[in-house]
C-alpha cells in the first residue's frame, strides 16, 4: 500500500515538473535562471568612484557637531540622545539601511558620586588642609560648563580613604616601585605616577603589592605637551595643546567586556559574579588629576633625586619623596590624602545595530564598527569615528534605496555602547552571537578615533588585509591634495621592506586591545582592520592627541586644532568606505594569505634568533614550528596559483564558496581558547598582547621570558607547551588553505 501511493505521488510530481520546465522554458527561451548572472558579481570599479565622490566634508562637519552638542558618557541623558541620532540616520526613508534597531545589555560600570565629589588634598598634622586639588577642570568655553561633565575619575577605582606620605613612582611598573621600595619603605605611602608605560589600572595592582595605599595618576607636560603648560599663550584655547587642568578620565580595568559577566551575554537575568570577585582592577583608592596640581606636589617632594628617565617636563628635580615633602615646604610633614566615593551601578546600555542585506550571499557579514559613548564630549573619541560611520552609511543607503546598488554580501554597522568603560557593547554582541559570527564574518572594519591628526593614515590589520588597502588608499587623495593618494603620502610617513613588494606602508598588527577590534580579533580571530589619520611622529612627542579624554575634546577643538576643514575625515571616511565595499562586493575575498606567510616568517626568524640556542639546550626543538611556518607558505602559495588560474567569471558559485570559506576561516584556525588562562579573551595565538615587547608569537615570547629569569624547570615546560600551541595552530591554518580534501 505505502509502496503503490509512494509511486504514484513520484510519477504525478514528475509530471507536474516536466509540466512546469516545458511552460517556464517555453516563455523564457534558452534563459538561464537570473541568479546565474548575479552569483559571479563582482567589485564595480565605478560605483567605487561613485562612493568616492559622495563622501562629503560639510556632512561630516555637521554630523561632528550634532554628535557633540552635549557630553555622552554611557548610559547618560546625552548618550540615550545620540542612541536615538543614529537610529534615525539608519532608518530614514531616503539614505538608511535595510534595517536598524537598538539592543541593550545591562552592564556593570562605575561613577563618581554626583553629590560627594572625590577629593585629593595635603594634610598637616593638626588636620588642617593646606591645598586641595581642582574638583573640576577650568573652563574656556560653555562647553566645559556644562552640568553632565562628569567629574575627573578612575572607573572602577574602589571607595574609599587613603592617607600617607607621597612618593614619586614615574609610571607605576612594578620596576618603578622595585627601585622605590630599594630606599624607601613603601607601606603606607601615597604614590603619584605618570600616564604611560604601564595600564591604568595596572600602576595601582602593582602598587598595592608594594604597600602603597592610594594612587594619583597625572599626564607629564612631557609626554603630552612637548614641556608646553601656560594657558595664557600655549596650550588650548591657543593650541592642541592641553590645558594645565586637563585630566584625562578612563577606565581602570584590565580585562574587556561586562566585567560581571564573562563570556555571557550581560542580560537581564544572566548570571553575575559578584563585584568583590572581579580582578584586575585597583584594590586601592585611585585618582586621576591635572598637572598644574602635579606640578605643585611632585615639586615639593623631598628624598633623592629620582633618575634621569623619570624626570618629566617640569621645571624641578622629580625626587622619589622623603616619603613626603621638603622640611623647606609649607607642605613639610604633611600627607595626601584621598577621599573617593565611586559607586558601581548595573545599568542598561546600547548598542545601536544596522543591516545592509547583501544580494547573493546575505548569510556572509562584513561588518564595520565604532563606540558611540564618550567620557564627555568626546568629539576626536569617538564622535570622528562615528562622523565617518554615518557619512558612509548615507553614501550607502542612498545608493540601496534608489536601487542603484545592493551589496554581494551583508553589510552589519555596529554602534557600539560603553566603550570608554572596558569595551563593553562589542564584547557582550560577541558572546551573544559567537556561533553565528565566527561561522559566517568575513571582516570586521574598526574607525574609532577617525583623525588623531592629518598629517598621515595609520592602519592595523591581519597581514592578510595589507593588499586591499592598499588598493583601497591608493584610490584617494591625500588631504587638501589632488595629486597625492592617501598611499603616497602614508609610506612617506610609515614604511618598510618586504621581501615580496620592496617598500611598502607600515601595516601594524593588531595585538592589542585598544578598541572594539579587540573581541572580533582575540576572541573570534576575525580578520579585522583599524585605522585612522594621525600625526607625524617626528613632530611631536605626544603619546596621544593631547585632549584625549578630557572637557577640551570638543567641536571647536576638533574643528579648529585636528582638522579644520575636515579633509581628514573625508580621506578616512573614504579609505574605509572603499576597502568595506571590496570586502562586500568581491567574487573572491581580498585576502592575500602571502603576506600573512611573510608576518609568520618575519616572527619565526625573530623567534629563532632570540630563543633557539637556548631552547635547544633545554632539549626544545624548533623544527616542528620552522616547518609548519614553510606549510603555511606553501599552502598560501598553491591555494593562491588555484586563484590566479581559475576562470572566476565562470566558476561554479559552490567552487567560489569553497575557496571563500578557505579564505574566511583560515584565521579562526589560530584561535586556542586554553592557551592564555590568565588573559581574559585572548585565543589568537598569534596577535594576542604580550608584554615581553618583542615582535614575535606572544605565548612563546612571554614564557620564555619567565622561564629565562625565574630558571624553573616547569617554566621551560610552558615554553615548550607554547612552541606547540603555535606550531599547531599554524598547521591548521595551512591546512585550512590546502585543497579541502
Ligand atoms: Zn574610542
Amino acid at each position: 500500500m505505502i509502496k503503490e501511493v509512494v509511486i504514484g505521488t513520484l510519477c504525478g510530481a514528475v509530471v507536474l515538473t516536466i509540466g512546469i520546465l516545458i511552460g517556464h522554458f517555453g516563455i523564457k527561451k534558452n534563459s538561464a535562471p537570473s541568479w546565474v548572472n548575479d552569483v559571479s558579481k563582482d567589485v564595480d570599479e565605478n560605483l567605487i568612484k561613485q562612493f568616492l565622490s559622495e563622501v562629503d566634508t560639510v556632512q561630516l562637519q555637521e554630523n561632528l557637531r550634532e554628535l557633540t552638542k552635549v557630553p555622552h558618557m554611557a548610559t547618560s541623558p546625552g548618550d540615550k540622545q545620540t542612541v536615538q541620532f543614529v537610529l534615525k540616520r539608519w532608518q530614514d526613508p531616503e539614505s538608511g539601511l535595510d534595517k536598524a534597531w537598538q539592543q541593550e545589555y545591562k552592564v556593570y560600570l562605575s561613577f563618581p558620586n554626583p553629590d560627594n565629589p572625590n577629593k585629593v588634598t595635603v594634610v598637616n598634622p593638626s588636620n588642617s588642609v593646606l591645598f586641595t586639588v581642582r574638583e573640576r577642570e577650568k573652563p574656556y568655553s560653555p562647553d566645559q560648563e556644562d552640568p553632565e561633565v562628569v567629574q575627573p575619575f578612575a572607573a572602577y577605582s574602589p571607595p574609599g580613604n587613603a592617607m600617607g606620605k607621597l612618593v614619586y613612582a614615574n609610571q607605576g611598573k612594578p620596576s618603578d616601585y622595585h627601585l622605590l621600595n630599594q630606599t624607601i619603605d613603601l607601606r603606607g605611602t601615597i604614590a603619584i605616577t605618570r600616564y604611560g608605560g604601564a595600564g591604568r589600572g595596572a600602576k595601582a595592582i602593582n602598587a598595592a603589592a608594594f604597600g602603597v595605599v592610594g594612587v594619583l595618576v597625572y599626564t607629564d607636560p612631557l609626554d603630552i605637551n612637548d614641556g608646553f603648560m601656560s594657558d595664557t599663550n600655549e596650550t588650548y584655547p591657543h593650541s592642541w595643546y592641553l590645558p594645565p587642568t586637563g585630566v584625562e578620565r578612563g577606565s581602570y580595568n584590565k580585562d574587556f567586556g561586562d566585567l560581571l559577566t564573562p563570556y555571557l551575554a550581560a542580560k537581564e537575568e544572566t548570571y553575575r559574579i559578584s563585584p568583590e570577585d572581579i580582578t584586575g582592577i585597583p584594590p586601592i583608592p585611585t585618582q586621576p588629576i591635572g598637572f598644574e596640581d602635579a606640578y605643585r606636589l611632585i615639586c615639593e617632594l623631598d628624598g633623592k633625586k629620582a633618575p634621569d628617565e623619570w624626570q618629566g617636563g617640569f621645571n624641578c628635580t622629580y625626587n622619589f619623596g622623603g616619603p613626603g615633602f621638603k622640611p623647606t615646604s609649607s607642605f613639610n610633614n604633611s600627607d595626601v590624602k584621598l577621599e573617593i566615593f565611586n559607586q558601581g551601578k548595573i545599568l542598561n546600555s546600547s548598542n545601536v545595530m544596522g543591516v545592509i542585506r547583501g544580494s547573493v550571499e546575505p548569510d556572509r557579514y562584513v561588518i564595520y564598527g565604532n563606540h558611540r559613548d564618550s567620557w564627555v564630549h568626546g568629539a576626536i573619541d569617538p564622535s570622528s569615528g562615528t562622523a565617518v560611520m554615518l557619512e558612509i552609511t548615507r553614501v550607502l543607503g542612498r545608493m540601496v534605496k534608489q536601487g542603484k546598488w545592493r551589496p554581494r554580501r551583508s553589510i552589519i554597522f555596529g554602534s557600539w555602547g560603553a566603550e570608554e568603560f572596558g569595551l563593553i557593547g562589542s564584547a557582550e554582541y560577541t558572546e551573544e552571537y559567537f556561533t553565528k559570527l565566527s561561522e559566517r564574518t568575513v571582516g570586521y572594519i574598526n574607525v574609532d578615533i577617525s583623525v588623531f591628526a592629518n598629517a598621515t593614515l595609520s592602519a592595523s590589520a591581519m597581514p592578510s588585509m595589507q593588499s586591499v588597502i592598499f588598493k583601497a588608499t591608493k584610490q584617494v587623495s591625500a588631504p587638501g591634495s589632488d595629486s597625492t593618494s592617501v598611499y603616497d603620502n602614508w609610506i612617506r610617513y610609515s614604511n618598510r621592506t618586504s621581501p615580496a613588494h620592496g617598500i611598502i606602508p607600515r601595516v601594524r598588527y593588531l595585538n592589542g586591545a585598544g578598541s572594539d577590534y579587540a573581541a572580533f580579533v582575540h576572541y573570534l580571530g576575525i580578520a579585522s582592520i583599524d585605522m585612522s589619520y594621525t600625526y607625524d611622529k617626528s613632530k611631536t612627542n605626544a603619546r596621544i592627541y593631547p585632549a584625549y579624554h578630557t572637557a577640551y575634546d570638543t567641536f571647536d577643538y576638533a574643528s579648529k586644532f585636528i582638522d579644520p576643514g575636515f579633509v581628514s575625515h573625508q580621506a578616512v571616511g573614504r579609505s574605509a568606505g572603499n576597502i568595506l565595499i571590496r570586502l562586500a562586493d568581491s567574487l573572491l575575498l581580498p585576502f592575500n594569505c602571502n603576506d600573512y606567510a611573510e608576518s609568520l616568517e618575519d616572527y619565526l626568524n625573530t623567534a629563532v634568533t632570540l630563543y633557539e640556542a637556548q631552547l635547544k639546550a633545554k632539549d626544545i626543538s624548533m623544527e616542528p614550528l620552522k616547518n609548519a611556518v614553510a606549510n603555511f607558505r606553501r599552502a598560501a602559495e598553491q591555494l593562491d596559483k588555484v586563484i590566479q588560474s581559475s576562470d572566476l567569471a565562470n566558476e561554479t558559485p559552490l567552487n567560489i564558496r569553497k575557496i571563500n570559506d578557505q579564505l574566511m576561516l583560515m584565521d579562526r584556525a589560530f584561535l586556542n581558547p586554553l592557551a592564555f588562562p590568565d588573559e581574559y579573551g585572548f585565543r589568537h595565538v598569534i596577535w594576542a598582547s604580550s608584554s615581553s615587547g618583542k615582535a614575535t608569537f606572544p605565548g612563546i615570547a612571554d614564557a620564555f621570558a619567565q622561564a629565562e629569569s625565574s630558571g624553573s624547570s616547569t617554566d621551560w615546560k610552558k615554553v615548550h607547551y607554547h612552541v606547540s600551541v603555535v606550531t599547531q595552530a599554524i598547521e591548521g591554518a595551512a591546512d585550512m588553505l590546502n585543497e579541502v580534501i
